[in-house]
């Protein structure tokens, strides 16, 4: 501006149409310029960053920016690609690592980020059981060192046994108390693959890596009664449950009865209890099954309640007064009057219900 003014000065007289073509060129070019520019994104590593640049090819935008690269280094795109206005340009420096695995040591430039991204890059399988140190996480710098030991592995193949459960479903066709076996259970077997992983440390880990069933287990299934009604001689009564014991037989010791006795007095059948009376009190003398009469029978109390009112399949009703030294468990003693009688009744099982008290 100052040699403009000096020129009009000393021409006295500046032209208004040279001014405007000045102006005019002057627009024209810098509109022209920043035409030519393009606004491109470098993304470094982890950080980018917005560049306004004339380059016209990526190499020359990359040594305008100052970056130097290495033969391992990786631009995108091509150096030579033509730089369009809107462009990423990625720039990936590699850095050395060094592997160490069977027995090889070799250096490597990787790109990755992670030990994982750096196995992956140049195929390096890993096995089952091998361990890479540092882990597959781990952040990679210049010249870090990854290894690979190596595991020895065995695939095992191994059949086990499937235990089978036990189902317990109700039956009302079957008197309560009373379980029965409906089907018996049966195992199953299933097949394991196994990988038997030895480390060179020598420890030995067991990995499953797979399972299949080569049998189903058969469910074991009891029948529990829930029947509770004897219907006997016409009529209904209700018992609380059934069971099955061994029946024997005795009679009351006393004169009269046939039953043996000692040089002390005392009887085969009930020893010194031998006066005619049960244990609870009442008369030994044995009933005829009915309901009015009913049989007298020893019993263990831990099993039936004394003065308990029972049937038995086959004799009749039956309450018991009794008891005695051999009679235990899921036995009874049944009261006749004569020895003999007793004695022909011998051992039995028998089924016998029990009413509620
Ligand atoms: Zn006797």
């Amino acid at each position: 501006m100052k040699e403009l003014k000096q020129l009009k000065r000393k021409n006295g007289h500046f032209p208004l149409k040279v001014i405007l073509f000045m102006l005019l060129a002057a627009m024209l070019l810098s509109v022209s310029l920043l035409s030519m520019g393009k606004s491109v994104l470098l993304v470094k590593g982890e950080k980018e960053g917005r560049y306004y640049t004339f380059s016209r090819t990526i190499d020359d935008f990359i040594s305008e920016a100052g970056i130097e690269l290495n033969m391992e280094d990786c631009l995108l795109p091509a150096g030579e690609t033509e730089l369009k206005d809107g462009d990423m340009i990625i720039v990936r420096h590699a850095i050395p690592v060094t592997l160490i695995a069977d027995g090889h040591e070799q250096k490597y430039w990787t790109h990755a980020h992670n030990v994982n991204g750096f196995l992956q890059e140049n195929g390096i399988m890993i096995g089952d059981g091998d361990h890479v140190n540092p882990g597959f996480t781990h952040v990679l710098r210049p010249d870090e060192r990854v290894e690979i030991i190596r595991a020895n592995v065995e695939y095992v193949r191994q059949r086990e046994p499937i235990p089978y459960s036990t189902l317990r479903v109700n039956n009302t066709a079957l008197d309560r108390g009373i379980v029965k076996l409906k089907q018996e259970g049966a195992e199953g077997e299933k097949e394991k693959l196994i990988a038997v992983v030895e480390q060179e440390s020598g420890a030995v880990s067991h990995n499953v890596l797979s399972e299949h069933i080569i049998r189903e287990p058969v469910p074991r299934i009891m029948e529990y009664g829930e029947n509770t009604i004897l219907n006997r001689g016409g009529r209904n009564f209700e018992f609380s449950q059934a069971l099955y014991v061994e029946a024997t037989a005795y009679c009351p010791g006393t004169p009269g009865s046939g039953c043996p006795l000692n040089e002390q007095g005392h009887a085969y059948c009930t020893g010194s209890y031998n006066d005619g009376y049960t244990f609870t009190g009442t008369y030994a003398v044995a009933g005829d099954g009915s309901l009015e009469n009913p049989h007298i029978i020893a019993v263990d109390p831990a099993i039936i309640p004394l003065h308990s009112l029972l049937y038995l399949e086959g004799y009749g009703f039956a309450h018991a007064e009794d008891r005695g030294g051999a009679i235990k468990g899921l036995t009874i003693d049944l009261l006749f009057d004569r020895h003999e009688d007793a004695l022909l009744f011998g051992r039995r099982e028998l089924k016998v219900y029990l009413f509620p008290n």
